[in-house]
């Protein structure tokens, strides 16, 4: 029996996969994403499947297979209803489910598509929803101000007065600093440094729209994805924040080159983070191992080595889905 071997997760992964397909269509991609929803139309050169986020079209080249439910008839009587068959009995194992939006006008087939990849991973089932269609202007924060506080924290300058005066300061201690990270600084100082969302102002707009969901416990918690830049108070930018005991979570794939690509790599970095972030909802703390989705990456390369839950984190996860 090598299959009781892999544990419990296996079993709540084939609970979840036979759930999912008893009332969903799944297009199932090369890369190994699927996204669930139900299909709306089909050409030879694309399918397109209703969502919980929208309509998303996925070219034929992209997909491996395609599963189709069995389509319920749209309208029943009575005597129809006493002749359907019986509901298929609860699974064994209970199911989880993660919800995950797609806000701020989010791509929605990356975020279903990198939502996929993590509910494998996880064994539970994952739930793209829209969210608010564009950013509202009081969440955004002045990134550049921020910047300037941090280097000023950095150069041991008072990070107080007002902003110009600060950036005269900053800038003028930065080019007495032999430094090669002055110099990176100064670049960025140079560069335009738009407005970004606050994480803390995001994630209560996460709670007000998931709330009513969250009632139920087999609910883990709750994501809003955005193609935004983010920060947190103290931080220059984050990839993902999440406050467990509200059970919402934030993400952004604004630092996952999506606007260069390849698209598979976006979603493959998305899938990374909601794992890391879904493992701070699940009660995990950060790992010291750098290749576990739960260590705490600096950068885009530090984040590129995470690949999995390591062998410490993993049956916390596990146990904590069991609860
Ligand atoms: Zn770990």
């Amino acid at each position: 029996m090598r299959v009781a071997l892999r544990g419990g997760l296996l079993a709540v992964a084939c609970a979840a996969a036979l759930a999912s397909t008893a009332r969903a269509d799944e297009v199932i991609l090369k890369t190994g994403g699927s996204i669930r929803g139900r299909i709306v139309s089909e050409s030879e050169q694309e399918v397109v499947i209703e969502t919980g986020a929208g309509p998303v079209k996925v070219e034929r080249a992209r997909i491996r297979e395609v599963t189709r439910s069995p389509r319920q008839p749209p309208a029943r009587t009575p005597a129809a209803e006493e002749d359907a068959p019986a509901p298929a009995p609860p699974a064994a194992t209970p199911t989880r489910t993660l919800l995950v939006f797609a806000f701020d006008g989010a791509d929605a087939a990356l975020v279903a598509d990198a939502g996929a990849r993590a509910g494998r991973v996880l064994g539970v089932a994952v739930e793209v929803l829209p969210g608010r269609p564009k950013p509202d202007e009081r969440d955004m924060v002045d990134r550049r101000a921020q910047v300037l506080q941090l280097l000023a924290r950095q150069l041991e300058l008072d990070p107080g007065g007002p902003s110009e005066e600060l950036e005269r300061r900053v800038r003028a201690a930065l080019r007495d600093n032999p430094k090669p990270a002055a110099r990176e600084a100064e670049a960025v100082l140079d560069g335009p440094i738009p407005p970004c969302l606050a994480v803390e102002r995001l994630r209560e707009q996460v709670l007000a729209l998931a709330q009513a969901r969250l009632a139920d416990a087999s609910v883990i918690g709750a994501i809003g994805v955005v193609g935004r830049d983010m920060t947190q108070k103290g931080l220059n930018f984050v990839f993902g924040h999440a406050a467990p005991n509200a059970r919402v979570g934030v993400a952004s794939y604004w630092r996952f080159g999506w606007r260069e690509g390849p698209r598979d790599k976006v979603a493959h970095r998305l899938a990374v983070q909601l794992l890391s972030t879904t493992g701070v909802l699940l009660g995990l703390g950060r790992c010291e191992d750098p290749t576990c989705v739960r260590a705490f990456p600096n950068n885009l390369e530090e984040h590129d080595r995470k690949r999995a839950f390591c062998a410490a984190c993993r049956p916390r996860v596990e146990a904590a889905l069991r609860r």
